[in-house]
């Protein structure tokens, strides 16, 4: 359950006629730590989801979300294991993933993103007074962490949510982190100036679901009250119909001579009724913007 969802469900017992003291309990007690399976788990907290794998010898986390949750993060971390060796792992350069990262630092973890994350988050910081550290271990193509017996491997399939995302998968666990290239039924931020390619990104996400198998569980940076922050392979192939969807669209209104605000001016496809926006800019007029703008920049 994210953030949203916690605040959501309490107003509703709060309003609402079903106001039992032990759900009431329950619900404050749930998260925001979630164990998922073979000491691997996600975190809510604020931001994108963190996922976390811990063993007697190392704590490996993925994502840092911003100071105050990571700080959380960090000491609530310890009743499920307190390994020496610790590790974290940036899935892509937005705040909402790397703003925890000088916690994480301090607590002597070693931070590991895809080679261009440096250099977008160098970038999108500028202007801010706070110097949030990036990953000192890059990688071009894939990195693996062995722990315990847990293999934790980051890879990079090409530009889609931005110039610089990996997958993180847990191979003993079967989980894999998506970072931001599933925001599950809500309209997802796509980082053009920072890289990003719809197109890509369809393609990625098919190579992930054939990568993945029925059993995989994955972990997404993050959901809608209703589908929540985890989800399966089928979930990650809605999000690939999703985008191609936005391209279907984007390339019928162009062939059929309408302008960017005819093409961009729908706020929902009867196709995906779940999708949820949150204000303007994770909308999907904002999608359809972008979209249209990948796809003039061919001609
Ligand atoms: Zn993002």
């Amino acid at each position: 359950m994210n953030r949203k969802a916690f605040i959501q469900n309490f107003s509703l017992l709060s309003a609402g006629a079903i106001a039992a003291p032990s759900l009431l309990t329950r619900v404050f007690q749930e998260g925001p730590f979630y164990p998922l399976r073979n000491g691997a788990g996600y975190f809510t907290g604020r931001g994108g989801t963190i996922g976390w794998f811990v063993t007697d010898d190392a704590i490996v986390v993925i994502d840092s979300q911003f100071r105050n949750s990571a700080e959380e993060f960090i000491s609530g971390i310890t009743t499920y294991g307190n390994g020496p060796t610790r590790f974290l792992f940036n899935t892509h350069h937005h705040g909402d993933h790397v703003s925890g990262n000088g916690a994480f630092a301090e607590s002597d973890y070693r931070i590991i993103a895809h080679q261009n994350v440096p250099e977008l988050q160098q970038q999108a910081s500028q202007g801010n007074d706070e110097v949030i550290p990036s990953a000192s271990i890059t990688f071009e193509d894939e990195f693996s962490i062995d722990a315990g017996d847990e293999q934790i491997t980051a890879k990079y399939y090409g530009n889609a949510h931005t110039g610089g995302d990996s997958v993180i998968w847990f191979s003993n666990s079967n989980i894999a982190h998506m970072g931001d290239l599933v925001f599950n039924r809500w309209y997802p931020f796509i980082d053009r100036p920072g890289g990003a390619s719809v197109r890509g990104w369809i393609t990625l996400l098919e190579t992930v679901a054939d990568e993945a198998d029925s059993d995989t569980l994955f972990i997404f940076g993050h959901g809608n009250s209703d589908f929540g922050v985890t989800g399966d392979r089928s979930d990650v192939l809605y999000m690939r119909d999703f985008l191609a969807k936005l391209i279907e669209h984007t390339e019928a209104g162009l062939a059929a001579g309408l302008s960017r605000e005819e093409i961009t001016s729908v706020n929902q496809f009867e196709e995906f009724p779940n999708h949820q926006s949150a204000g303007s800019r994770l909308s999907l007029p904002a999608n359809l913007s972008v979209v249209y703008d990948e796809l003039t920049a061919d001609e």
